[in-house]
């Protein structure tokens, strides 16, 4: 060994007999079969009792959210449901008023294509039962009558928690955004409790506050067509969140045809052009929204879209495998080796 080095090895071993001394930073994990999904809350560095009680607070509240905004079951959405179809003033339950003016702002910036009125919609196409839907899909006739209603967000009025729609078709259905904002809400109180480095993952939909030790938090986004594999790794700053719509979530094949479940409430069809489109923004709730408008709006519109919705980070896998991703995005995603396809693109 050269002099010098043999100088410097007390140095390293005792820092390293440091480094082995301080007790590892504690990483509590917990997964919850809350929201029709699983959701993994990972917290880093904090007390194992602050941990579990933080996790039980969290399973309670999105217990919660999830009662009160389920679209057709009795609660307060389901009640607002009825009541919006009557076409008078009532009084809300103060729990369904977020979805319903974050709503509003986010149908109007997608162009309405994000559209949470499509209630009406998305039970005929049998995606408002518990059991999984078989078809047959709508006949072309009830489509047709669907449409020429017309149900829109900006047919509801509210006045602090007076609410009506003029038009009795409305029915409200936030399954495109409602995991956001749950996801938002769930992050502040974190946040709020003094926790700063978690991460809340719901089926693979996460934000992320703090780091993961000494690095930041670092997720794998799901390849739409190859199951169980991933396309692309992503770093999670502070207070991001990272939401994908795909077409490999809710589906049902009938007569060899594929049916799944993101909605163009322009022509009353599943949208066909995307499998998967991936939304990094700071509010979940945004993410959520803003990836279900994009998918719809599909390889040719999704870039007006983003614009409209201010998006930074955007990537739309289309149905040819071809990745449409805006130079932000591109900037920041690890291919992992995967052969892909990259159309970069400004919106
Ligand atoms: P996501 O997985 O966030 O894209 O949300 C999909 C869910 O949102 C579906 O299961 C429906 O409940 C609902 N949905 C489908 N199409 C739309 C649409 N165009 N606008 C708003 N919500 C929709
Ligand atoms: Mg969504």
């Amino acid at each position: 060994m050269p002099f010098n080095l043999r100088l410097l090895l007390p140095i390293f071993v005792f820092t390293f007999l440091l480094s082995a001394c301080q007790p590892a930073p504690k990483e509590y994990k917990q997964t919850l079969l809350v929201f029709g999904t699983l959701v993994n809350i990972t917290i880093y560095d904090t007390d194992a009792s602050k941990a579990a009680a933080m996790i039980k607070a969290i399973s309670d509240d999105l217990n919660f959210m999830h009662e009160a905004w389920h679209p057709w079951k009795p609660g307060p959405l389901g009640r607002t449901n009825t009541l919006l179809a009557q076409t008078e003033w009532f009084s809300a339950n103060p729990s369904v008023m977020p979805l319903i003016t974050l709503g509003q702002q986010l149908w109007h910036d997608s162009d309405g294509l994000f559209n949470p009125a499509i209630g009406h919609l998305l039970g005929l196409w049998g995606y408002h039962q518990d059991d999984p839907p078989q078809g047959p899909p709508p006949s072309a006739n009830e489509i047709k009558k669907w449409l020429s209603q017309n149900p829109r967000m900006s047919d509801i009025e509210t006045k602090g928690i007076r609410v009506r729609s003029s038009n009795a078709a409305v029915k409200l259905d936030f399954g495109a955004m409602a995991k956001g904002l749950a996801v938002d809400r769930v992050i502040e109180q974190l946040k709020k409790n003094g926790i700063e480095h978690a991460i809340v993952n719901a089926g693979g939909d996460l934000k992320a506050i703090g780091r993961h030790g000494d690095r930041p938090w670092r997720i794998g986004i799901r390849h739409p067509r190859q199951d169980g594999s991933v396309l692309a790794a992503v770093e999670v700053n502070d207070s991001e969140s990272v939401f994908t719509s795909g077409d490999y979530e809710r589906f049902y094949t009938f007569e060899g045809k594929r049916y799944h479940h993101i909605i163009d409430p322009r022509t009353g069809y599943p949208a066909g052009q995307s499998t998967s489109v991936t939304v990094i923004h700071p509010q979940a709730a945004v993410a959520d929204a803003a990836a279900t408008a994009l998918f719809v709006a599909g390889p040719e519109q999704w870039q007006d879209i983003a614009l409209k919705m201010k998006l930074q980070y955007v990537m739309l896998v289309d149905k040819h495998g071809q990745v449409h991703i805006t130079p932000a995005m591109a900037k920041r995603i690890d291919w992992l080796g995967n052969d892909v396809q990259l159309k970069i693109s400004q919106p």
